[in-house]
């Protein structure tokens, strides 16, 4: 370890992934808007008892965030609201596995979507920082990215060490300083704010 900074970079492997018929990019723009967004965020029954324990106050720290932790993360252009019939639906897994959007198509048209959050990445339980910023990413994965530049929804030149700035990077970097809670990032990038149609004025 870097006595000078003192931090350890943990690589969040846990927040990739797309599943469905969406890629290489939308037949026709997604319906939901990430200006107006509201999230169905739901434990499911998995998990060891631990986990299973653990997952009410998760559900709770997040649901009470994310509103904030959304508008920070679109620079104050986007409103999120946590509610049961939301746009989409968020489901916290209390297993070890790789966090998804999934989405499905007929017709051009997506059908359904809803995001699966695994709370434990290998045999490590993941902190709040870490899994909001595995629900930025995901909900990110609507809109982004596509195009030139990308791969697989993600950017393929990732920065090398950590940045606030950037949420739709594969592997996503936080850092930790020992005895804190993992800084994670925290706010998307200009283009993929541009992705999601949240571009300055
Ligand atoms: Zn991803």
């Amino acid at each position: 370890m870097k006595a000078a900074s003192c931090a350890l970079v943990l690589i969040v492997a846990s927040s990739c992934g797309v599943i469905g018929d969406l890629r290489p990019g939308p037949t026709i723009a997604p319906l939901i808007s990430a200006a107006f967004l509201s999230v169905h965020l739901f434990i499911g029954d998995n998990g060891d008892a631990q986990e299973k324990a653990r997952l009410p106050q998760l559900r709770d720290a997040i649901a009470g965030a994310l509103p904030n932790a959304w508008a920070t993360a679109t620079v104050g252009r986007g409103h999120l609201s946590v509610r049961t019939d939301g746009d989409i639906d968020v489901e916290l897994d209390g297993t070890s596995g790789t966090s998804a959007l999934m989405q499905h198509q007929r017709g051009g048209r997506v059908t359904s979507r809803m995001i699966a959050v695994h709370t434990i990445d290998g045999s490590r339980r993941l902190t709040v920082p870490e899994l909001m910023a595995t629900v930025l990413h995901e909900l990110g994965h609507i809109w982004c990215c596509f195009g030139p530049g990308t791969k697989d929804g993600h950017w393929e030149e990732a920065p090398t060490g950590f940045s606030s700035v950037g949420i739709m990077n594969s592997p996503m970097t936080c850092t930790a300083t020992p005895g804190s809670d993992p800084i994670c990032p925290s706010v998307f990038s200009d283009r993929e704010l541009a992705e999601m149609k949240l571009s300055g004025p």
